[in-house]
């Protein structure tokens, strides 16, 4: 299986890093040794002094597809997830600026982290309307809703198979809201989705 993540696809967020709101959907990889699953602690690095969160909901693709059209992508996927995409925002900048590839800074180990939980589709009222959010030490850091987002299930996962054959268990991890931010030792990061809470582990 393989791990797509969608960049920038919340205005809000996009303006926080001073980037361009994109035209088309922006993405990138991460391997499948990134995945941290089970509520298990995220170990920072030690090459990294800021570790950012950015929590995403995430897709399971159910079916094999290439050239998807967006009228027919709803049916490749049916179940939604949480997941943060941490990101060594050090190091990303550094490679931003040589306009070098982002992997050390969002393919190393633990950097996907997974919720083991998925919800399906028709338990939820309107995949295009679902709330989510990351509180840590208790408190809220970010919210978001699937309507905020630039590119919809649907445009992103038609993007994406026009370059790259989905195969069921891939997962998409579908961009972050605004309110990212550094993670410290000791921080408990719990997400939800909805009133679910699908993701709950500590930073050591
Ligand atoms: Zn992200």
């Amino acid at each position: 299986m393989k791990i797509i993540c969608i960049g920038r696809n919340y205005v809000a967020h996009a303006k926080e890093l001073n980037n361009e709101v994109p035209d088309e959907p922006v993405f990138f990889m991460k391997p499948d040794s990134s995945l941290l699953r089970n509520n298990d602690p995220f170990y920072i690095p030690d090459w990294t002094n800021d570790v950012h969160h950015e929590i995403e909901l995430v897709l399971k693709i159910n079916r094999i597809g290439k050239n998807i059209e967006k009228r027919f992508a709803h049916r490749y996927f049916d179940e939604i997830g949480l997941g943060v995409d941490f990101t060594a925002r050090d190091v990303q900048q550094k490679l931003k600026e040589k306009g070098l590839p982002w992997e050390k800074a969002k393919a190393f180990d633990q950097a996907a982290v997974l919720g083991n939980t998925f919800i399906k589709k028709e338990e939820l009222n309107d995949a295009a309307n679902i709330q989510f959010k990351l509180n840590i030490n208790g408190n809220l850091v970010q919210y978001g809703n699937s309507n905020l987002m630039i590119f919809s299930f649907d445009d992103i996962i038609s993007h994406i198979s026009k370059y790259v054959t989905l195969k069921i268990g891939d997962l998409i991890y579908t961009g972050t809201p605004a309110g990212v931010g550094p993670v410290k030792i000791g921080d408990r990061l719990v997400g939800f989705l909805e009133e679910k809470i699908l993701l709950d582990f500590e930073i050591k």
